[in-house]
């Protein structure tokens, strides 16, 4: 599995720093709902008590205005009272006034005047007295201008019966002027006292009305206003509250925005690390570079749709990228081959990227007419122990790169990629080196164990004959001790090439320890091997090897040949019975070749 975080040295791409979802968004959003919270509970209160002040504004006013409807009642009854006491006062005066022209004129419509005004005195009087019982003072003054009334008006009638009786000299001469003058000043003393008494009433009314309005104005105008002001105060809180509300739920839509696409990154994140997983983990299982290089493609192509690529490996001798593979449409084609001055990402050691239509540095090896304006260029050095071995050019259509993960994850894939190049590498330098001798590059001694039997069993099963052929440098002491021990290997890896060259694909050759060699011929009868290993013998006798610029040699060999199945059924018997003839053909004087069973 892959680290999750960043390693110490790993490269990774460039891009805007991630933005991570953050918690202090919630704890916004929940001190927001508590101070919205504590603003409801005075909220409720404060609407109450300005529903009260209306209330209490209104019943006060309904309460100021009975008040003053009672008060001007009052007001009223006082001028029905001044009115009623003016009435009777005119309508004394006129029965007075038509009483005295009658008794001077004795003209009958004087006297009908005076019978008209009399019973209209009565029920004026009436009506004075029932508008003024419920008032103490008022009420005996009224009860005895009626009566003076009365009693006045009866004099006047006593007077008017002596004329009618008698003359209007006799009623001249009854004329009790002073007495009547008198009564009439205390009508209108008792008249006047009325007056009086009301117009204080009235004036004192009027005041107690003129206060009661005042008071009940600046009790209206203030109730309305402080309630006007709550509700005021209510309306501009609501507002508030509203906008803070708003503002709280595009934050909660933000958050919840952001909350959104994290969860869709981390999820393409998990996709992504699975997909990189199975590629590390298919990679060590690759036994090639093409199987590498298919994994490679087939993974970027899941991973960005439209990817296309290519891949350089360094050839060392020569110092330059070859091309080892391509996948996916060119959408940018980048040459063959490559100098590391020729790229960016190989100059600098580490990732270069060119977005589409950016205009950063552009490496010498992408085409010259590369649409770059649409497609993204990303050079990616494939490095082992800080070297780069080679090069990773992908190329995406500018629409299928999202985001800086993407180019994290192809980033992350160069690397691996680079690893499982240098561990291929690596594994079949080993396994030569476990199957091949250095010097003269034939098979060892462990591949031939291992493969003679296997090679022996499928001539048996086929009723095929095998041959083995050991084969022994002559007096190799004796080169060695003249020309050196470098020279000897010389002569060594010369012997292997020349056996290498005249032995069959299908041929097994060794180098079997020392000087001596071994070669497995399947299917080779007798007479075969005996022709084949005198070729050898023959191609070894007349070689000659260049070492410090001294040509050395030629040597001779000896060879002997055992044959399955006539000499033997096992490898070791075989090699055994090859190894006896050997030494025969050394006893024989040498460079020759002997079989152990077979004659010409
Ligand atoms: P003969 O004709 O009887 O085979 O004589 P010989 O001298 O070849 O026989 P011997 O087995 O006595 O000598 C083999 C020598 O080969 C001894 C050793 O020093 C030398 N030798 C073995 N392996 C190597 C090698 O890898 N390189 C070199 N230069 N010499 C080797
Ligand atoms: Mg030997
Ligand atoms: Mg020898």
């Amino acid at each position: 599995m892959h680290p999750r975080g960043p390693r110490p040295g790993r490269s990774t791409l460039p891009g805007p720093p991630r933005r991570r979802y953050n918690s202090a968004l919630f704890r916004r959003v929940l001190v927001l709902a508590a101070s919205s919270s504590r603003f409801k509970s005075y909220r409720l209160p404060a609407f109450a008590l300005a529903l009260l002040l209306l209330a209490g504004t209104g019943a006060a006013s309904i309460a100021g205005v009975g008040n003053l409807r009672a008060s001007n009642a009052l007001i009223e009854h006082t001028y029905q009272v001044l009115n009623r006491i003016e009435v009777v006062d005119q309508l004394v005066r006129s029965s007075e006034a038509s009483g005295r022209a009658y008794r001077l004129t004795g003209h009958p419509d004087f006297r009908r005047q005076y019978l008209l005004v009399v019973p209209e005195v009565e029920r004026e009087l009436a009506a004075l007295r029932a508008l003024t019982e419920d008032n103490p003072v008022q009420a005996p003054r009224a009860q005895a201008l009626a009566t003076l009334v009365r009693t006045h008006m009866a004099e006047l009638q006593r007077l008017h019966d002596i004329q009618e009786m008698f003359d209007m000299e006799a009623a001249r001469a009854a004329t009790d002027a002073p007495r009547s003058l008198a009564q009439w000043r205390r009508i209108e003393s008792v008249s006047a006292q009325m007056r009086d008494e009301e117009n204080r009433l009235l004036a004192e009314r009027e005041v107690r009305v003129r206060r009661a309005a005042a008071g009940l104005t600046v009790l209206v105008v203030l109730g309305t206003l402080l309630s006007s002001a709550l509700m005021i105060w209510l309306m501009w809180s609501l507002t508030r509250e509203n906008r803070r509300a708003q503002g709280l739920e595009r934050e909660a839509r933000d958050a919840f925005h952001e909350m959104a696409l994290s969860m869709a990154r981390a999820d393409r994140l998990s996709q992504q690390r699975h997909r990189l997983s199975r590629y590390s983990g298919l990679l060590q299982s690759c036994e090639t570079r093409d199987e590498i290089m298919q994994l490679t493609a087939t993974t970027l192509t899941g991973l960005i749709p439209g990817v296309s690529g290519q891949c350089y490996l360094l050839r060392a001798s020569q110092n330059f990228y070859e091309t080892i593979a391509t996948f996916g449409d060119a959408a940018i084609s980048s040459a063959d081959l490559l100098l590391p001055n020729q790229c960016w990402a190989l100059r600098r050691g580490q990732p270069h990227h060119l977005p589409a239509g950016s205009d950063g540095m552009r490496c010498d090896h992408l085409d010259p007419g590369a649409p770059l304006d649409t497609v993204s260029s990303l050079c990616l050095p494939l490095a082992a122990q800080g070297t780069a071995i080679g090069l990773l050019h992908i190329s995406v259509p500018a629409a299928q790169v999202s985001d800086e993960d993407d180019l994290d994850i192809v980033g992350q894939i160069a690397e691996q990629l680079g690893l499982a190049i240098v561990n291929l590498q690596l594994r079949e330098t080993l396994r030569t080196q476990s199957l091949r001798d250095p010097l003269t590059g034939l098979f060892n001694r462990r591949y031939l164990e291992e493969n003679l039997a296997r090679e022996l069993q499928r001539c048996e099963r086929r009723r095929l004959p095998l041959s083995v052929l050991m084969l022994d440098v002559d007096h190799f002491k004796r080169f060695n001790d003249t020309h050196g021990h470098a020279a000897g290997d010389a002569l060594l890896a010369q012997v292997g090439r020349l056996i290498q060259a005249k032995v069959r694909s299908e041929d097994i050759a060794c180098r079997y320890g020392g000087e001596e060699f071994t070669v497995v011929m399947p299917e080779l009868d007798a007479r075969g091997a005996c022709e084949r290993a005198d070729q050898i013998r023959a191609a070894i006798e007349v070689a000659t090897v260049l070492h410090l610029r001294q040509t050395l040699g030629p040597v001779t060999v000896s060879i002997g040949i055992a044959t399955y199945p006539g000499d033997g059924m096992t490898p070791e018997v075989l090699q055994q019975l090859a190894d006896a003839t050997l030494y025969r053909a050394k006893a024989e004087g040498r460079n020759r070749v002997l079989h152990a069973s077979y004659r010409d």
